[in-house]
């Protein structure tokens, strides 16, 4: 891995973007990495962190890896403990994309490059980099999922449609949104969906009244009780759920098994994200559609070359420098694209090692 990483630096002009040149230059050894991670509660979490820990520790540097229990208050207290004791590099999944400029501007004032991971920090100038996946692309691949199942291209409708958003502390939860909804809305507009909870956000930018605080699966499952106790009596089927993510598709699917939803033609189409393995375990069961996945480790992958090619003091890859402004500056990104999980590609996720067969019960 230290070989590939090593390898990866000299490969620092195959950016399509170009990427700023920072001043720093240092040897892996006398660099120490602090990894800030939301939650140890997602899957995805576990995963990222292990995996960006392991590839900087072969590849000589010091780490300090820390989860917050998503409580922005501990993520705040983590971060300021990497400042002092020496931290060079920050990388950091923020729990509140908003609440961080404080601290960031302590970070730079110690001359400390901030790499933002997956999630944008808001706010403030002092965020270096962005690694990602093209979150916008992921919506859009659920809105369009849900085109497809439904045939609404041939005019089929109308189908009722409960749709969630995410956190909206999250600034990807916007991207995610609005990347669904620029598909969807035109067919809620003709009638061949139909809201009956009337939750559907009049624009993109209303989307944060559907969002679930803290991507909670227990908010979620007791929002769609909500939603199917007070609009699906009398025989009234809801169709389709938009889900932004895996998490609150697995409190969405235990809400519809309470009422009585079963694995079958009738079953609602259900989106997600994320691949997590409960939920390609539901998939199997017939219990969700489909799971957009972002390999975790292609985004550890990168952010370890930024990383390498900050301390070498290289030009950083990137291959988008307009879309996240984050209030402050438009941050330099690298975004790297997602993709489709259904129940019949599965095996996607075992030959790419994501997860053994023995994982999935295959
Ligand atoms: C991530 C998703 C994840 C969600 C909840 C988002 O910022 O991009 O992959 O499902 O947070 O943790």
């Amino acid at each position: 891995l230290a070989g590939s990483l090593a390898a990866c630096s000299s490969e620092r002009d195959t950016g399509s973007g170009g990427g700023a040149t920072d001043g720093a230059s240092g040897s892996t050894e006398d660099t120490t990495v602090g990894i800030a991670m939301p939650t140890k509660s997602l899957e995805r979490w576990n995963r990222d962190g292990a995996h960006l820990e392991e590839l900087l520790k072969d590849a000589g540097y010091e780490t300090s890896l820390q989860y917050a229990d998503n409580k922005v208050d501990q993520q705040i207290t983590q971060i300021e403990n990497m400042i002092n004791q020496g931290a060079d590099i920050l990388v950091i999944a923020s729990i509140d994309g908003t609440a961080l400029a404080p601290t960031l501007q302590q970070a730079a004032d110690q001359g400390i490059k901030v790499i933002a991971y997956d999630r944008l920090i808001n706010d403030t100038p002092n965020v270096d980099y962005y690694a990602t996946f093209d979150n916008y692309g992921v919506g859009k691949m659920q809105g369009e999922f849900i085109v497809d199942a439904l045939k609404l291209d041939t005019g089929a409708g109308p189908f009722n449609l409960e749709p969630f958003a995410g956190s909206p502390d999250d600034n990807n939860a916007k991207f995610f949104f609005a990347g669904a909804w620029d598909v969807l809305k035109p067919y809620v507009d003709k009638g061949q969906l139909v809201v009956p909870s009337g939750k559907a956000p009049a624009s993109d930018d209303d989307w944060a009244s559907i969002g679930v605080q803290g991507w909670s699966s227990d908010t979620a499952q007791s929002e769609m009780e909500n939603r199917l106790n007070s609009f699906y009596s009398g025989g009234t089927k809801v169709n389709v759920v938009l889900s932004p993510n895996d998490s609150l598709a697995l409190g969405i699917a235990q809400a519809l098994e309470g009422a009585g939803y079963a694995p079958g033609p009738d079953y609602p189409v259900l989106t997600g994200q994320d691949a997590d393995k409960a939920n390609v375990l539901n998939m199997i069961a017939g219990k969700q559609s489909m799971s957009v996945w972002k390999d975790t480790r292609a985004l550890g992958d990168q952010v370890a070359k930024m990383v390498d090619q900050i301390v070498k003091g290289e030009t950083v890859e990137v291959n988008d420098e307009k879309t996240y402004d984050n209030g402050e500056k438009v941050v330099p990104t690298y975004l790297l694209p997602p993709q489709v999980i259904t129940p019949d590609n599965v095996q996607v996720l075992v030959d790419s090692g994501f997860y053994t067969a023995a994982d999935l019960g295959l």
